[in-house]
């Protein structure tokens, strides 16, 4: 007998409902969404899925916790003004989106800024808005004590940790080992002694150790190494340690054969870590910050097949999109081994007949592929592809200006 050969999958993007044989986002199904954008492509963001999402997340992880999200991984204006009446905090990673933060009702305590480089123009900006700096290096820690002196206000700073831990199965490994990021665990006790003799208010750790992760139980190990950690540290915090971020790192599903990150498990280990660490230092806020997680799941970016051919036997669509929007699902963000996104035909989600299909993008470059021999609904000109899994790391991740193409429109809905 025939063995049956399991096929691996994506995982099943069940966050829009269909009608009409069209996905719906926002209430409306893509067609007439499309109308209403007035052109393709476009990204579209669905605020019901993200705020299912944070709520999902806050029924899942203890009380105490403090849920911050990190710009980085979509900074439209829009959707940060949304976020600010959903989570705890922000975290930038430039002046530019300290800007964004700071147009929102989200107040300046709770706005963190992060990264290697910070120029003196950002630390001016971050210290006048009373901006918590997570201080990266030994010289940026004499920086923002002489720029506060001059500005007259004294600077919230917290220290970012390179921990001696990793985050293991990430997919950006951004702790352990030599780092540009955050200063070495082993170094922490000279620069806390310096901290503490400079006229700062000393608000606590950064420990950010990687990303896009999808094994609950390495997420679990870091968050307790991080708080395991930031108790060995407090002997030398006599004010104690007000904020602690120990970063977060969770992860969606992309490719075939990921799954979603089961969540349950991670906060009530979570819980148990407060716990020891509220025995120790009652006073002490922790703090997660992510990005991809509240928002990658509700965004889709959307385009339209131009032309149709056949080379050589393979199927070829081409889109009006391409790398220059979405570079990460073109496979060329990070990525060691390209692999598709999930991709569908959002005006034919269901179809009878299917065939095997390259989708490709506008750009003259190898490099401008959106979805490698993949079975689809067949498609035909004017049809609209889908790339799912699209809400974060998306435009503002691409280079736009390459090869002088007119750049997406954003939406939230
Ligand atoms: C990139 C980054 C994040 C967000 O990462 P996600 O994978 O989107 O959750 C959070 N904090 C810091 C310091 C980062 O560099």
């Amino acid at each position: 007998m025939n063995q049956l050969k399991t096929v691996p999958q994506h995982a099943p993007m069940q966050q829009f409902s269909v009608r009409h044989n069209s996905l719906v986002i926002g209430g409306m199904e893509l067609p007439r969404l499309v109308s209403r954008v007035g052109k393709t492509p476009f990204y579209v963001y669905d605020r019901q899925v993200i705020i299912d999402r944070i709520t999902e997340l806050r029924q899942n992880m203890p009380s105490g916790l403090k849920i911050h999200y990190a710009l980085k991984a979509n900074p439209m204006p829009a959707v940060v003004q949304l976020m600010a009446g959903l989570v705890d905090g922000f975290d930038v990673a430039s002046a530019g989106e300290m800007k964004v933060s700071l147009d929102t009702p989200m107040s300046a305590q709770h706005i963190s800024i992060t990264g290697p480089g910070k120029s003196f123009a950002d630390l001016r900006l971050a210290i006048a808005a009373g901006v918590t700096i997570n201080v990266e290096s030994f010289n940026e820690l004499e920086t923002i004590a002489q720029l506060s002196a001059q500005i007259g206000i004294t600077a919230a700073v917290a220290i970012r940790i390179n921990p001696s831990f990793e985050l293991k199965n990430s997919g950006m490994k951004m702790g352990g080992g030599a780092k540009p990021f955050g200063i070495d665990e082993e170094q922490l006790p000279a620069v806390l002694r310096r901290v503490h003799a400079l006229p700062l208010d000393f608000q606590g750790f950064h420990i950010y150790s990687g990303s896009q992760n999808l094994k609950a139980e390495a997420i679990i190990d870091a968050q307790q190494q991080s708080i395991a950690l930031a108790l060995r540290l407090a002997q030398f915090c006599p004010k104690g340690i007000k904020k602690l971020n120990i970063g977060g790192g969770y992860g969606i599903p992309y490719f075939v054969g990921e799954a979603h990150l089961n969540i349950q498990q991670i906060g009530d280990a979570l819980a148990l870590e407060m716990e020891k660490l509220k025995a120790a230092q009652p006073d002490t806020e922790v703090i997660i910050e992510l990005g991809r997680y509240l928002v990658g799941e509700a965004g889709i970016y959307v385009c339209q097949v131009l032309d149709k051919k056949i080379s050589r036997g393979q199927v070829y669509l081409v889109v009006n999109g391409g790398l220059h929007h979405h570079l990460a699902a073109s496979g060329n963000f990070g990525q060691v081994i390209r692999k598709n996104y999930p991709v569908a035909i959002g005006n034919k989600m269901y179809a009878e007949q299917q065939e095997v299909v390259n989708v490709v993008g506008c750009l003259c470059t190898p490099l401008d592929i959106i979805a490698d021999k993949i079975l689809l609904p067949v498609a035909e000109v004017g049809d609209l592809v889908v790339v799912y899994q699209s809400g974060a790391y998306g435009l503002t991740a691409s280079p736009t200006a390459f090869l002088s193409q007119p750049s997406a429109e954003e939406v939230l809905v």
